[in-house]
């Protein structure tokens, strides 16, 4: 048996060069002036940028976001025994009290998981974990395991009262697929209240901008290569951007590769024509939700799906090296480096 080191690479990055100007709202001050802030939290490395602000009202908004960031990931890890999510794991079906953040965050991902008709299950942790990814011990489970754990889940057994989360026993919640979309909203509503108009906050490789450059022209975002590196850019204005891909988290096993994405209908790691998936959307949860949605679905499930659900645009990386995106990207991806060789495809309505 053979089992490889698992890499983990950060899907996107915010490239700060070479942008078109654009008919955006433009931040008024002389000076761009722009003060970063840098953390760790939900398990994954953070920055944050914002504009044309005296330093000293930057810093106390920096503050108060990166104080938003570190209780949000109080409630919602699924390791700390603290958290409310850890809590109702581990409450042998009693009643759980929620805090606003983690009931909004879950009647969003609720409605997510029913949407796509399970793709995205918030129920998947059992599976997840005996996998192995909760813990890096990976292992390949026996399929009568897999369909005992998966009898565990099923969104629609999570109980969200006025009273609080109830869950059956065995049945285990895990927003890491959503908790970081849910956060970059979070932060956009911060900035926003206190009228700032150019921010853009990277959080584990979800992007998410408030409004556009300071000079008004988009904001570039990167979007990774599966084999490292960048395959295209995207010029953004208001918008989330979160990739899911195959790619990031993942072990090896007799020449078999085991990602962390699970296919809930097979209590599986996603094996398909994938190597990522990037939605831009207006809400990073939703972002967030549909990035590892569409990532289970596969290419042909997923175009369907976006057909019935406009309000977002996707790209996809398949493995043969093609990309795909849908109509509304057109003007505002381009291929990037290498990539400019590669076909790209785009999806009509
Ligand atoms: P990441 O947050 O690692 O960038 P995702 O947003 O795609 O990537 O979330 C993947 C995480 O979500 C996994 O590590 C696992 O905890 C959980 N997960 C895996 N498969 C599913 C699924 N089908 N539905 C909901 N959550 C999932
Ligand atoms: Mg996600």
């Amino acid at each position: 048996m053979k089992l490889s080191r698992v890499l983990i690479f950060l899907p996107v990055l915010v490239l700060l060069a070479g942008c078109q100007p654009h008919g955006g709202e433009n931040c008024e001050a002389p000076g761009d002036n722009p003060i970063r802030y840098e953390l760790t939290a939900m398990d994954t490395f953070m920055t944050m940028t914002i504009y044309n602000q005296p330093g000293s009202v930057a810093q106390e908004h920096l503050r108060q976001a990166a104080g938003l960031l570190q209780e949000l990931d109080a409630l919602l890890s699924v390791t700390d025994a603290g958290s409310e999510i850890y809590r109702a794991n581990h409450s042998g079906g009693e009643t759980v009290p929620l805090s606003e953040d983690t009931r909004r965050l879950l009647e969003e991902a609720l409605a997510l998981c029913e949407e796509t008709e399970g793709a995205l299950d918030v129920t998947i942790y059992p599976v997840v974990r005996a996998w192995g990814f909760t813990t890096g011990e990976y292992r390949v489970p026996e399929a009568a395991e897999l369909e005992a754990l998966l009898k565990k889940v099923d969104f629609t057994q999570v109980g969200l009262t006025e009273d609080g989360l109830t869950l059956p026993e065995g049945v285990e919640l895990d927003l890491g697929a959503v908790a970081k979309g849910y956060a970059g909203d979070r932060l956009m509503d911060l900035f926003r209240s206190t009228g700032m108009i150019c921010s853009i906050v990277e959080l584990g490789g979800n992007v998410q901008a408030l409004g556009t450059k300071p000079d008004g022209s988009p904001w570039r975002v990167a979007v990774q290569a599966p084999e490292g590196g960048y395959a295209g850019a995207l010029e953004i204005v208001d918008k989330a951007v979160v990739t899911s891909g195959g790619y990031q988290r993942y072990f090896e096993q007799d020449g078999e590769i085991f990602c962390h994405i699970i296919n809930p209908a097979s209590g599986r790691p996603v094996q398909n024509s994938l190597a990522s998936v990037t939605v831009v959307a207006d809400r990073g949860v939703q972002a967030d939700a549909l990035s590892t949605a569409l990532f289970v679905m596969g290419r042909e499930q997923a175009e369907a799906w976006w057909r019935e659900h406009p309000d977002f645009e996707f790209l996809l990386l398949e493995k043969d090296g093609t990309a795909v995106i849908t109509e509304g990207l057109e003007d505002c991806f381009s291929l990037y480096g290498d990539w400019k060789n590669h076909p790209l495809e785009v999806i009509r309505k």
